[in-house]
C-alpha cells in the first residue's frame, strides 16, 4: 500500500513532464515520490521579516528587502555582460547584480516606480558599498505577501535545473502537487515507545512540515524526528552488524599477561605511562581476553603515545603464544617503528622482523620461512604484509597504523591471515570528533587517548605572510646555532603535481642559498624519489647530519625526530586543517620548545583565514577536527572510502551530536532487548530496516 505510492514514479506527478523527470533523475538523482519528499529544503525564509537598506551590514547572512527598480544597465564587454539593477527603498539604494542570465533579466526588469519588489540574497561588500549579486527577486504580489506560512522553504538546486525552471520556487511547485497526496501514504516508521519518548509527531506530519512549516515550533520538531530518524538507522544497522559480528566470530583468548609484558613494564619502559595510555590498555586487554574478536579503533593526537599502547598489547599476544604483525602505510614509518621497536625488545629477545617492497628476495624467503615455522614473533612492514606468500604459524593481533590510508579490502586481508580473525586494533592520528567516529566506525569500538605524555610544551604555532621570509631564515638560523633540526615543507597535490614539484625545487634552491653549505647540511625527500635515496635523506635527518629537512607531505605521517624543532609550512592555506594539525605533530616530541610557521601569501579565502587561526589557538587535535567537520563536512573528511555512509539527507555530525547520542542510545537499548528485531512492538522498525538495507552491500564485517 504506501510503498506503491512512495515508489511512484516522479513522471506521474503533475507538472513534471519526461524532459523534467529526466533532468531530475540526472542531477538530483530523484527517481520516484519518496526521492522528491526527501528533498529537504536546505534553510528558511521568514517571509515576515523585511529589512531597510541603510540596516544592512556585513554580519548578515540572507536579507529579505522591499523596494522599487529606480536604474537598470547592462556593463562589461559582450562576452563577459553584467547586469545591474538599482534597488531603492525609503531608505537608501543597493546594486542588484546578475553575471549569469544577464540578457534575460534585462528584459524581464525594467526600472518603474510603481512596481515593488521583494529581494532575497546576501549582502556583500564591494568598492565599499553592499550589493548582492543573484538575487532572489518577485514582484510583491498577493501571494507573496499574504503567504500561509511565515516560513518559506528553500531548496538547493543546480545550474542546470535552474535553467529548467526548477529553481527553489520550481521546486516549492513540485512539493505543493506532491504534499497533499501523502495523506494516509506515509507509514510509520519507529515505534510507539520511541514516538512517545521523544515526543515526536508522526512521519507524515514530520514531511509535511519540514516542506510547509506552520510555524518555527512545528519546524522544530519536524526537524528532529526526521534528523533522529535518519540517524536511528545507521546506528541501528551498525550495531546490528557488531552484534552479528561478535555471534559469528570468535576470538582468540588472551588470557594471561606473562613474562614479555612483565619485564617490558617492569624494567625496560623508559617512563610512566599516562592515565589515558593505562585506561586504554585495559580497555584493550579487556577485549582480547573477553573470547570475543576484537575489532576496535585506536584514536589519539600524535605523539600521544599509540604506537606504545599497541606494543604493549602485541606483548600480551605474544604471552599467550602467538605471533603479531604491525602495518604501517609508508616504508618510512615502517622502518621508524621497526628501529624503535627492535631497539625496545633487544634485551627480551623477541625476534622482530621487517617486510617492505625494497627487502630483497632472498630475505624476503627467509622471513616467509620464519613467519610459517613461528620463529619470527612480530612482523612490521607495509603493504608487502598483504602479500599472499606472507602467512605466519598462528597470528594473534594485527595492528595497522594511520588507518586511513589503507582501504576496506587491505584491512579485509588482513583478517584472513589465519584460520580465526586474529583481533584487529587499528590506529588513526587524526582525531576526528566522536559525532564521525560514531557514525563511520559506530560498529567498532572505540578507544581514544586524550592525553599527551607530560612534560611536552605546547608547540607554539604563528601565521606569517611571504614578505617575512628574512625574519624567519634569522630564526631558523638561532635554532640550528643551538642544535635543533627544521623541517620544511611544501604542498603537494595530485593535480598540479608539475608545478609543485617545481615549487619544491625553487624553494629547496633558495633554501640552500640562504643556508650554504658547508655551514649548513639539507636533506631533501620527495614523492618522485626512488625508495633508497628516500631512505638515506630520511636517515642523515634522522641521525641530525642534516640540518634541515626540506620535503613535500610523504613526511606528514609519523615520522619521529625529537631534536627538529621546527616545522615550516609553505603555502599552508593549500593544506586542510587535519593535515596541518598532522604536520605540525612532527614536531614537539622533544623536551624542547618547539614552533610550527605557517607560510602563507597574502590572498587567502575565508575558510582559509579560519584554519591558520585555528592552528594558531590550538594544539587539540579534536577541537581542530570538529573546526574541520563544519568547515568541510564529514564526506570530504572520511575521504570517499566510507562516504555513503555520510550520505545524509537532513543530519549534520557537526551540529547534531544531541540527537546523534539520542538515536544511538536508543538503537542498543532496542537491540539489547530484541537483537534480531522481530518483536511486535518493534514491526515498524524491522519493516523500515528490511527497506533500507536490501540495496546495500554490507562492508562492516572488515571495519
Ligand atoms: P603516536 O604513535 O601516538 O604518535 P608515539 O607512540 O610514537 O605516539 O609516542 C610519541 C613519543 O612519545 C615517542 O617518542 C614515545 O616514546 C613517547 N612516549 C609515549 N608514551 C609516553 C609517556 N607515557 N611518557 C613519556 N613519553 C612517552
Ligand atoms: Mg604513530
Amino acid at each position: 500500500m504506501s510503498n506503491t505510492f512512495l515508489n511512484t514514479p516522479i513522471e506521474y506527478l503533475k507538472g513534471v513532464g519526461p524532459q523534467k523527470a529526466e533532468m531530475l533523475k540526472k542531477e538530483l538523482q530523484i527517481f520516484k515520490y519518496s526521492d522528491l519528499l526527501s528533498f529537504y529544503p536546505f534553510r528558511y525564509v521568514d517571509r515576515t521579516k523585511f529589512y531597510k537598506i541603510k540596516d544592512i551590514n556585513s554580519d548578515l547572512p540572507f536579507v529579505q528587502l522591499r523596494g522599487k527598480i529606480t536604474h537598470t544597465k547592462m556593463l562589461g564587454t559582450k562576452r563577459a555582460q553584467r547586469f545591474v539593477a538599482t534597488l531603492t527603498d525609503d531608505t537608501g539604494q543597493l546594486e542588484l547584480i546578475w553575471f549569469q542570465g544577464s540578457k534575460w533579466m534585462f528584459e524581464k526588469i525594467k526600472p518603474n516606480t510603481n512596481m515593488e519588489y521583494i529581494v532575497f540574497g546576501k549582502p556583500t561588500i564591494f568598492n565599499n558599498n553592499f550589493n548582492i549579486s543573484h538575487p532572489e527577486i518577485d514582484l510583491v504580489s498577493l501571494e507573496n505577501t499574504t503567504l500561509a506560512s511565515s516560513l518559506q522553504a528553500i531548496y538547493n538546486s543546480t545550474e542546470k535545473l535552474k535553467i529548467r525552471g526548477l529553481d527553489t520556487k520550481g521546486f516549492a511547485q513540485l512539493q505543493k502537487a506532491l504534499i497533499p497526496l501523502i495523506k494516509n501514504n506515509i507509514q510509520e516508521t519507529l515505534s510507539n515507545a520511541i514516538i512517545e519518548r521523544f515526543q515526536m509527531i508522526s512521519r507524515e506530519e514530520a514531511i509535511l512540515q519540514i516542506h510547509f512549516p506552520k510555524n518555527p515550533e512545528i519546524l522544530k520538531h519536524a526537524e528532529f524526528r526526521l534528523k533522529f530518524e535518519e540517524l536511528f538507522f545507521i546506528q541501528l544497522k551498525l550495531l546490528k552488524q557488531k552484534v552479528i559480528r561478535q555471534k559469528t566470530f570468535k576470538g582468540f583468548l588472551f588470557s594471561k599477561i606473562g613474562n614479555y609484558l612483565n619485564s617490558f613494564y617492569n624494567n625496560i619502559l623508559p617512563f610512566e605511562l599516562t592515565n589515558a595510555q593505562k585506561r586504554v590498555i585495559k580497555e584493550i586487554r579487556m577485549d582480547m581476553g573477553s573470547g570475543k574478536q576484537m575489532n576496535r579503533l585506536l584514536q589519539g593526537d600524535v605523539g600521544s603515545g599509540k604506537t606504545l599502547v599497541a606494543l604493549m598489547n602485541i606483548l600480551i599476544c605474544l604471552d599467550n603464544g602467538y605471533q603479531a604483525c604491525l602495518m604501517a602505510p609508508t616504508e618510512i614509518l615502517a622502518n621508524q617503528h621497526y628501529e624503535t621497536i627492535s631497539k625496545l625488545l633487544k634485551p627480551l629477545n623477541i625476534n622482530v622482523g621487517l617486510l617492505t617492497g625494497s627487502k630483497k628476495v632472498k630475505e624476503r624467503k627467509l622471513l616467509h620461512e620464519q613467519l610459517k615455522n613461528g620463529e619470527m614473533q612480530i612482523l612490521i612492514g607495509t603493504h608487502a604484509l598483504l602479500e599472499n606468500e606472507v602467512q605466519f604459524k598462528n597470528i594473534g593481533i594485527v595492528v595497522i597504523d594511520e588507518q586511513h590510508r589503507f582501504g576496506v579490502a587491505q584491512r579485509a586481508i588482513m583478517w584472513n591471515k589465519n584460520t580465526q580473525s586474529p583481533h584487529m586494533l587499528i590506529m588513526s592520528a587524526t582525531p576526528i570528533p566522536r559525532t564521525l567516529a560514531m557514525t563511520l566506525y559506530g560498529d567498532l569500538d572505540v578507544s581514544t587517548i586524550d592525553e599527551l605524555p607530560p612534560g611536552r610544551k605546547p608547540i607554539q604555532t604563528v601565521h606569517r605572510f611571504d614578505n617575512h621570509r628574512d625574519r624567519i631564515f634569522g630564526f631558523m638560523k638561532d635554532q640550528i646555532a643551538i642544535g635543533r633540526q627544521i623541517y620544511i615543507v611544501y604542498p603537494l597535490i595530485k593535480e598540479s603535481e608539475k608545478m609543485d614539484y617545481k615549487d619544491l625545487m625553487d624553494g629547496y634552491e633558495s633554501i640552500s642559498r640562504a643556508f650554504p653549505m658547508p655551514k649548513y647540511n639539507l636533506s631533501i625527500v620527495h614523492g618522485q624519489m626512488k625508495a633508497d635515496a628516500k631512505n638515506y635523506e630520511m636517515q642523515r635527518f634522522v641521525k641530525g647530519e642534516t640540518n634541515i629537512l626540506v620535503a613535500t607531505t610523504v613526511i606528514e605521517v609519523g615520522v619521529d625526530v625529537p631534536n627538529a624543532s621546527v616545522m615550516v609550512i609553505e603555502s599552508a592555506e593549500r593544506f586542510g586543517l587535519s593535515q596541518l594539525h598532522q604536520l605540525r605533530g612532527r614536531v614537539g616530541r622533544g623536551a624542547e620548545q618547539s614552533y610550527c610557521i605557517l607560510m602563507s601569501s597574502y590572498k587567502l579565502s575565508s575558510d582559509g583565514k579560519l584554519r591558520m587561526e585555528t592552528m594558531c589557538r590550538t594544539n587539540d587535535g579534536f577541537e581542530i577536527a570538529e573546526v574541520d567537520l563544519k568547515l568541510r563536512g564529514p564526506g570530504d573528511m572520511a575521504g570517499t572510502m566510507q562516504s555513503g555512509v555520510l550520505d545524509l539527507k537532513i543530519a549534520d555530525l557537526a551540529k547534531d551530536s544531541q540527537i546523534l547520542y539520542a538515536a544511538r542510545n536508543m538503537a542498543i537499548e532496542i537491540l539489547a532487548e530484541d537483537p534480531n528485531i522481530e518483536k511486535q512492538e518493534n514491526s515498524n522498525i524491522a519493516y523500515q530496516f528490511s527497506q533500507s538495507n536490501s540495496s546495500q552491500f554490507n562492508w562492516s564485517r572488515i571495519s
